[in-house]
């Protein structure tokens, strides 16, 4: 499970979530990720995440596994993650339609040729049928990408030992959904790049907003979460590949409306999971400062401002993976005179209270760079208030996050 975390200071919260889980008899690895860009945002050095986790894990007693993952990593920002991380997502999205040349897609098709015809995979109802054309076709799209995963894994690998980090390849970030047939030619591509792949992040038919649920046909997703399983566990077995390779959820927090599905899913099949949270610690902190002192509860009305004033900025990298109605959005002034427990009660993702507001969280979600900014102003707020800061930390993982997907 991957637990991202802005500002590094809420290792034992989350944590605790695990290992509270851990006691129920789940076992579950936590992956704390930070992307480049959250880092440069941020203005921090995944030393620090690093530090966050090594920290956790010796405050808590934690014996369990636990990682560190350089997050959409490319060729040219993995460098800045070597010595720290031992999980790399390796991100090949923007590759995805640039062409091979032609004779490592010849060669391709004719490694694959014999799954040519009417081709039925265990766990899926439905065939598929495939052509020599089909084959091309994938090749076309996927070939240079996957060469491209492998280029970033041998470049890790002339640093790293091989078995001393895990490999996830992520291509959730591009416009469309990748079916079972291209996730299966995908995969053959990873195993013959020679990439140990553990995880992989398909895009999925649905939005995938940062920090709220689910917006889609649930019935869609149940299919392809399932026929891509099935996928997986079909080239584990076909290609030799690692056989705790699992599917990767990213955006995963928050989306509420199919955990169960995936839940049952995943104990029907018997599958690993990934599930890449959306790095919405931070909003816990807001809500845990919003409980707390009246400092913290000036301070989170500052921030609300601030990202209201900055929409255009704040949003614009984002765009792809937020929705949100400007009309929508409170006022500043209003803000200012709600309570601590309205602003919180606004930004907690409690979809039955009435007073959440969808908009409000995505807002403030990415506008983590306005507290940023205000470096240690807000850090030692947060200090301030840990002990409801991290009880709201640790709740949002078990009790939203953990029970409802893995109970
Ligand atoms: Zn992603």
């Amino acid at each position: 499970m991957g637990i991202g975390d802005r500002f590094a200071q809420q290792g034992k919260a989350q944590l605790d979530a695990i290992k509270k889980a851990s006691e129920l008899g789940l076992e579950i690895t936590p992956v704390w990720n930070k992307s480049f860009r959250e880092h440069q945002i941020v203005k921090s050095e995944p030393t620090s995440t690093r530090k966050e986790a090594d920290d956790a894990v010796k405050a808590l007693g934690w014996n369990g596994q636990y990682f560190v993952d350089a997050d959409h990593v490319g060729l040219k920002n993995v460098d800045f993650f070597i010595d720290s991380s031992d999980f790399f997502t390796l991100d090949v999205a923007d590759f995805i339609g640039e062409k091979a040349d032609g004779a490592k897609i010849d060669k391709f098709i004719e490694s694959y040729k014999k799954y040519i015809g009417e081709m039925s995979i265990p766990g899926i109802s439905d065939t598929f049928k495939i052509t020599e054309q089909r084959l091309e076709q994938i090749a076309n799209k996927f070939l240079f990408a996957i060469d491209e995963a492998a280029k970033i894994y041998k470049h890790i690998s002339r640093k790293k030992d091989s078995g001393s980090f895990v490999v996830e390849v992520s291509m959730d970030e591009t416009d469309e959904p990748q079916t079972p047939v291209e996730m299966l030619f995908i995969l053959a591509m990873i195993s013959d790049a020679g990439i140990p792949a553990q995880t992989i992040a398909p895009k999925f038919t649905g939005r995938f907003n940062k920090g709220v649920d689910y917006v889609g046909a649930i019935d869609q997703f149940k299919k392809e979460f399932e026929q891509d399983i099935a996928v997986i566990q079909f080239a584990i077995r076909e290609f030799s590949m690692q056989d705790n390779l699992k599917l990767s959820v990213h955006s995963g927090s928050d989306k509420f409306s199919i955990y169960k599905p995936m839940g049952e899913i995943i104990r029907k099949m018997d599958a690993g999971l990934h599930l890449k949270t959306a790095g919405t610690t931070w909003l816990e902190e807001l809500i845990g400062l919003a409980e707390g002192n009246q400092d913290g509860q000036a301070l989170v009305k500052e921030v609300y401002r601030n990202a209201y004033n900055r929409y255009d900025e704040l949003c614009g990298p984002y765009a792809a993976v937020i929705d949100i109605d400007p009309r929508k959005l409170p006022s500043p002034d209003e803000v200012d005179s709600w309570s601590g427990e309205s602003y919180a009660a606004a930004l907690r993702h409690d979809q039955d209270n009435p007073g959440f507001n969808p908009h409000f969280r995505q807002l403030l979600h990415v506008g983590y760079k306005v507290a940023a900014e205000m470096g240690d102003r807000y850090l030692n707020a947060v200090r301030a208030n840990s002990e409801i800061v991290s009880k709201n930390v640790t709740e949002n993982i078990f009790e939203r996050h953990i029970k409802r997907l893995f109970l």
